[in-house]
């Protein structure tokens, strides 16, 4: 369970409230998921309100301090509630709450609605992932290794991407995955110049490269891994561009330490790709956090200087696309652990020839 006490925090005083209503907080807060409901936070109570359809299940399934409350219409719940609690003032997810629904609760709430800053608060706590969250994406990890390694075995000359993809997919909701993490690519030849190509009906030749950018989903948490192997055979030009991203991504992965900035684990794989003559092909950010959602804080990019921490999983991406040619990008998640990174990967990262 997060920290709800550091939520309760944020709250400036007893007559302050936060309504967190998006899927993917409300799941993270309560550790229950519901398509519909709402989680509040006052200074003396964590209220989880679902309606009939996920009564039952909250209730067996969420830990005090969290109250399970029923709620018929919700805003009229939320109301009641506030209005026993003598809240004045109410934040919502300024991030995630659209204009409609906004305007809406400004209506019909009886505290004044507050759009700053519980985003951010809520960005902020899940960028430290808790021992329990980490094991669940390194469960989503295993699993879509265990599919990985199996289609492999019939990535040949003359299937097609999207068989690759169908077959990958399937793969990995047979070994538990809840679905994949996002749409899967996997693309060959020419196509892998396209950072996120979309699997079609491109028939794999020997001497393609082919990338597989794939993820899985377990308990709501996300992996992500990005493997290019190649087909049969691979020119020397296709192995040095190989290497060049190899070296990046170790470069990258070194600088992976708590205390360090997502800035300068940018800069580590940039500056490599860029000494080597590739800058103007390496177009994308070096990484971004993995969690609840496949991208969320921090990004991994030179602009941004949020400094590492314990316990933080982020990925480690760099790639090189030379349009209508080939592209090559190695993807791992890792870990912060103090002086080093976890890698929480198990599939090795050398070039592959299939
Ligand atoms: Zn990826
Ligand atoms: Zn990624």
């Amino acid at each position: 369970m997060p920290d709800l006490i550091r939520l309760r925090e944020f709250l400036p005083d007893g007559k302050c409230a936060a309504l967190v209503t998006s899927e993917v907080s409300r799941r993270y807060l309560s550790g229950f998921p519901a398509s519909a409901g709402a989680f509040v936070v006052t200074q003396s109570r964590f209220i989880l309100a679902v309606d009939f359809r996920y009564y039952e299940a909250a209730q067996k399934a969420v830990q005090p301090p969290i109250e399970v409350v029923r709620c018929t219409r919700l805003i009229d719940d939320l109301n009641r509630i506030f209005l026993q609690e003598n809240i004045e003032s109410v934040y919502i997810e300024d991030e995630s709450v659209t204009v409609a629904y906004c305007s809406e609760l400004q209506t019909a709430l009886i505290p004044q609605v507050l759009t700053e800053g519980l985003s951010a608060k809520l960005n902020e706590m899940r960028l430290i992932k808790s021992d329990e969250e980490v094991e669940k994406i390194i469960t989503a990890q295993r699993i879509t290794e265990r599919a990985y390694t199996e289609v492999l075995n019939m990535l040949k000359p003359g299937v097609t991407e999207r068989q690759i993809a169908v077959e990958l997919e399937h793969l990995i909701k047979v070994y538990g995955g809840e679905r994949v993490a996002f749409d899967l690519i996997c693309i060959t030849g020419e196509n892998t110049s396209l950072p996120h190509g979309v699997p079609g009906d491109r028939v794999v030749k020997e001497g393609d490269f082919f990338t597989f950018d794939i993820g899985a989903v377990y308990d709501g948490y996300h992996s992500d891994m990005t493997r290019t192997v190649a087909v049969k055979s691979a020119t020397d030009e296709m192995r040095m561009i190989y290497e060049t991203v190899l070296q990046a991504h170790l470069k990258a992965a070194r600088a992976i330490t708590a205390g360090n900035t997502a800035a300068k684990v940018d800069i580590a794989a940039r500056d490599h790709i860029d000494s080597c003559g590739y800058g103007a092909y390496f177009g994308h950010s070096t990484g971004h956090g993995v969690g609840l959602m496949i991208h969320e804080d921090p990004t991994v990019y030179r602009t941004n200087h949020t400094v590492l921490r314990d316990n933080m999983v982020i990925t480690d991406e760099p790639g090189i696309y030379l349009p209508g040619r080939f592209g090559v990008r190695i993807e791992d998640m890792y870990l912060v652990k103090g002086e080093y990174a976890v890698d929480l990967a198990g599939i090795p990262k050398e070039l592959t020839i299939i």
